[in-house]
């Protein structure tokens, strides 16, 4: 089996030295920066398995290098956990809208670290399969093989959790999800204290690629204190 490749980027040496230690050990190939504009030339050219960025790096912050491989680079898709040193960068985090899968708030232990690790990694829905390669919904399309998806054959960029959010949908449409559910089968089964927030942000994400009118989604529509229901 080929290891799982993964790119640190962190202006810590001690820090990100641990972190390399602690997931070499379990088996990953492991590739560090540490600043923004090294992060960047790495992320751009290869296509990591994972990508883990601090908030506050020199030369090109966590943020700004988040948006910029989410955008348009060999590790689009791949998921990204930002390190985040003060609980009031989260809502930077979610409230900018980018692109990251999880976050976790320094300090941390490196317990919890492998386990959001873990999580990422496990790609429940793509793993899990119905022995499908392709589904459709009206002019949607999700292609599993390439995991892509396309509307009326055009290709729409989605993130791997966009994506996963997607094919929940489709593979359950017209039925009520609950953000639990959600939280569940998109970000694991034993998923960590992730923030309910967060279903809502990807949703809002994903609504901006596939609604033609993002404010009032008729895809995927809110059923207020209960979650979502696409109807394709
Ligand atoms: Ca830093």
């Amino acid at each position: 089996m080929v290891a799982k490749k993964i790119l640190l980027v962190e202006d810590e040496e001690k820090l990100i030295a641990n972190l390399a230690d602690k997931l070499r050990a379990e088996g990953y190939e492991v590739f560090t920066a540490l600043d923004g504009d090294t992060g960047w030339e790495m992320a751009r050219s290869d296509a990591y398995d994972l990508i883990v960025l601090d908030i506050m790096l020199p030369v090109l912050d966590g943020l700004s290098l988040c948006r910029m491989i989410r955008n348009d680079s060999a590790s689009a898709n791949a998921p990204i956990i930002m390190l985040t040193a003060r609980g009031t960068e989260v809502d930077k985090i979610v409230g900018l809208e980018s692109g990251a899968d999880d976050y976790i708030v320094k300090p941390f232990g490196l317990g919890e670290f492998l386990a959001r690790v873990r999580v990422q990694m496990r790609r429940p829905l793509a793993d899990r399969g119905l022995n499908q390669d392709e589904l459709s919904a009206g002019d949607l399309r999700l292609d599993f093989t390439g995991r892509r998806a396309y509307r009326d054959d055009f290709e729409v960029k989605l993130s791997n959790k966009e994506f996963d959010l997607l094919t929940l949908f489709m593979r359950n449409q017209n039925a009520v999800l609950s953000r639990d559910f959600i939280l569940t089968n998109v970000w694991g089964h034993d998923y960590l204290p992730i923030d309910k927030r967060t279903v809502d942000v990807h949703i809002r994400w994903l609504r901006e690629k596939i609604e033609d009118n993002p404010s009032s989604p008729v895809r995927i529509s809110t059923v207020r204190g209960v979650g979502y229901r696409f109807e394709g």
